[in-house]
């Protein structure tokens, strides 16, 4: 059977007056690749903060590999070097070099020795197609580029799962397609993923669940082919029809 490598029950996030978030349960298994769709402002990028602890919930617990988080005792530094994150905003470091943002935490938390963090860097690169690129600044290179390094930069910690908030709303059209590309290289390699997307065509055909979130509340949940082709709330159906 599938395991459950995180996730999170009974979460509860507000913003002041605001409840962003009402009674989430979410859950991601080994191998499964998930895809939040949902209005902007519907809580999809409060809920992957909250679940690496960027955000503080109100109320709420998160299982991470079967163990129960508890902000209070454990390290979030170690949470969060199994849960990967990769923005909308690249956050690259713009004075260190492609190699230097791969290897930076390797090296400074995981205390990986430099030139196998190197080894295992250029090798990530690789993957993302920017081998070339190790030894160039972030500012020459392309917003999908950067992107690549940023997605190779959350890999090199080796985590056990990887959350994608948006990752290529913040970039022109032509480079959206090599960003997906190289997310569905990892899916196809069976990483564990979370993708909070607005590409309908990519969650159909990368996804294996698609979650849909509607004002801090999870709506539906199915396979692609239930939630695009029988989606069975009204609340979908707008969505849906909405993105067309
Ligand atoms: P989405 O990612 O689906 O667009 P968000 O999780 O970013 O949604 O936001 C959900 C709601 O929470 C929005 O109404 C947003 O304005 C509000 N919100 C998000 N972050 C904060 C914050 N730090 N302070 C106050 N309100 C916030
Ligand atoms: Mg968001």
């Amino acid at each position: 059977m599938s395991e459950k490598i995180l996730e999170v029950r009974g979460l509860y996030k507000s913003f002041g007056d605001l409840q962003v978030l009402q009674n989430i349960n979410f859950s991601v298994q080994q191998n499964e690749v998930v895809c939040l769709i949902g209005a902007s402002g519907s809580g999809k990028s409060t809920l992957l903060r909250c679940l690496n602890f960027l955000e503080i919930m109100d109320s709420g617990e998160v299982i991470l590999q079967g163990k129960q988080v508890n902000p209070n005792k454990d390290r979030l530094n170690k949470i969060r070097q199994n849960i990967g994150m990769v923005f909308q905003q690249f956050n690259l470091f713009p004075h260190k070099t492609v190699i230097e943002n791969v290897t930076e935490a390797p090296i400074h938390i995981k205390k990986v020795k430099k030139k196998q963090a190197e080894e295992d860097g250029e090798a990530l690169l690789r993957k993302v197609g920017l081998r070339e690129k190790a030894y160039e600044y972030p500012s020459r290179l392309s917003g999908g580029q950067q992107q690549r390094v940023a997605i190779a930069r959350a890999l090199a910690m080796k985590p056990e799962v990887m959350l994608f908030d948006e990752p290529t709303s913040a970039l022109d059209p032509e480079l959206v397609g090599e960003v997906l590309q190289t997310i569905k290289t990892l899916a196809k390699e069976g990483m564990t993923m979370v993708v909070v997307t607005h590409e309908m065509g990519f969650a159909r055909e990368v996804a294996d669940r698609v979650v849909y979130m509607h004002e801090g509340k999870i709506v539906e949940e199915g396979s692609p082919l239930e939630i695009f082709e029988d989606p069975k709330e009204e609340r979908t159906k707008l969505f849906l029809r909405s993105m067309l």
